[in-house]
């Protein structure tokens, strides 16, 4: 079974604008602290590329459609979309 691997990181040379990134390569997730504005934020963006690890396994949706996807699944419980 694949393991995700988070990294917190402080600044990023590549990454300046992105609030997180997961690379499903090494899977492999980076969260940019800086680009955050509350710990409940840095959890929304951590959530948020957890689920792209979830979702690397599914070969029949694109990178659009795992985005739609996570996006229904973050206001799911207010039941907003
Ligand atoms: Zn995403």
């Amino acid at each position: 079974m694949d393991k995700l691997r988070v990294d917190f990181r402080t600044h990023s040379r590549t990454l300046s604008g992105d609030r997180g990134v997961f690379y499903d390569t090494s899977n492999r997730a980076i969260i940019i602290l800086q680009n955050h504005e509350c710990f409940e934020d840095i959890l929304s963006t951590l959530q948020h590329e957890t689920i792209h690890f979830c979702l690397k396994e599914d070969e029949n949706i694109d990178e659009e459609q795992e985005e739609e996807i996570i996006y229904r699944m973050a206001w799911a419980d207010l039941d907003l979309v």
